[in-house]
């Protein structure tokens, strides 16, 4: 059995991002940049007017000035600002040659339709007026290469004039839930059934993670029909199986993995829940898929999801291995602990934006890795390292938040 820590090594040193493809700018949200964006133009890309208003010369001494042309947003100027002259602009338009101010409508003083007094308003040299390049250069680095796009920077790339880019696309992920006991959602439930609740689960999720889904069902604890099931999922590039990975008779998932030619990376980890934890690799045909076998609970399903599933899938992504989401809080109670694996503890963090120090942090009542219900009330897990030691209330303690919580 291994610690968690020296699983997500192994994971870090086996996973690698999925080769780049090139996408429309509206398929890119979330997804990774494989390389820097560089500007091949300046912006804005003329001087170009900030306000609707008269381009003027400062240095003018004219009383009045005639006004010659109005020139709107995408129109060209077809005269220059002379001596005694001016032109209307609006918003957006390009800034004419002669003017080096635009002076804001509101602030000018119409004399006739098209005579204005020389405004004593404004009068600042560039003023009203955004400059060629003021916001980058063509052949400056605008985005980095790894960045995951965001709805600006899809707006800033499309300023470029780029439509396609090309990134890390979305992983396709597999999931199958395994077991003899299990019926679908909304069938007839027979004695000694359940639900299978790690199903809806594991698909909902993987929708925050940037990936697509394939829902394989539920596969019976019968090796052939497993074989079948395994088969179509590693098609994927990610398969995450719940059940079967532990020592029961009827644990035949390794089995069956091992069969497909999945390379077994670790089984067990020393953590609670989630100890029979399976991960593997098969390569075929130039093409990786990545297999978690998950223990059945629900809890522990969670849990290993969120310790090693989602880092991972940022690994694919090209988002880099992210660590953990941890922080520090304050033990509410007293709590005895004892324990020969790593304990993730279903607990609340009292957000308090008065608390001077570190957050409270309260223990729920929790009936362990099949109590689902306890973890409705969570918003995070309490990290509880192995060992034999009393904490008294107020010690501190390192809690993982959980993302897929709303509880505040
Ligand atoms: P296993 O890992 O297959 O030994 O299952 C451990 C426990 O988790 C058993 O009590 C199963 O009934 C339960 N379980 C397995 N799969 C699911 C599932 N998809 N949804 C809810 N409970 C499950
Ligand atoms: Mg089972």
């Amino acid at each position: 059995m291994i610690s968690a820590e020296t699983a997500h090594e192994h994971i870090r040193q086996c996973v690698q991002a999925l080769p780049g493809v090139r996408v429309p700018l509206n398929n890119a949200l979330g997804l990774c940049l494989v390389n820097a964006i560089v500007s091949d133009v300046d912006s804005p890309p003329f001087d170009k007017a900030l306000l609707d208003g008269y381009a003027i010369s400062v240095k003018d001494k004219s009383p009045t000035l005639r006004i010659t042309e109005q020139v709107l947003a995408g129109g060209v100027p077809h005269h220059a600002v002379e001596p005694g002259t001016t032109i209307r602009v609006m918003t957006g338009a390009p800034i004419p040659d002669g003017a080096d101010a635009v002076i804001k409508h509101e602030d000018v003083h119409q004399l006739k339709e098209s005579l204005i007094q020389f405004p004593t308003k404004g009068v600042v040299e560039g003023g009203g007026i955004m400059s060629r390049g003021t916001s980058f250069h063509s052949g400056q680095e605008v985005l980095p290469a790894g960045k995951s796009l965001t709805p600006i920077d899809l707006a800033l790339i499309a300023e470029l004039g780029k439509a396609k880019v090309q990134v890390i696309p979305r992983p396709q992920v597999a999931v199958l839930a395994t077991g003899n006991e299990l019926v679908d959602v909304g069938r007839p439930v027979g004695p000694a059934q359940i639900c299978n609740s790690n199903g809806p689960m594991l698909l909902a999720l993987l929708e925050s993670q940037c990936v697509k889904t394939t829902d394989l069902g539920i596969g019976r604890d019968d090796p052939e029909m497993l074989h079948q099931l395994v088969q179509q999922g590693l098609k994927a590039d990610v398969l995450l199986i719940t059940g079967g990975v532990s020592a029961g008779v009827m644990d035949l998932v390794p089995g069956v993995l091992e069969k497909l030619g999945v390379e077994k990376v670790f089984h067990k980890v020393r953590i609670k829940p989630g100890k029979p934890l399976w991960f593997g690799k098969q390569e075929k045909d130039g093409k990786s898929t990545y297999v978690f076998g998950m223990p059945g609970n629900p809890v522990s399903t969670l849990v290993s999801f969120e310790l090693f599933v989602k880092p991972m899938l940022g690994m694919l992504g090209g988002r880099g291995y992210s660590t953990l989401s941890t922080m520090t809080g304050r033990l509410t109670d007293a709590k005895q602990y004892r324990g020969n694996r790593t304990t993730y503890f279903p607990c609340r963090i009292l957000y308090d934006a008065h608390a001077r120090d570190k957050m409270p942090v309260e223990l729920l009542p929790w009936g362990g890795s099949a109590d689902l219900a306890a973890m409705t009330r969570a918003n995070a897990l309490a990290i509880f390292p192995a060992g034999d030691y009393e904490l008294p209330a107020g010690s501190e303690v390192e809690v993982l938040t959980l993302s897929s919580s709303n509880v505040i």
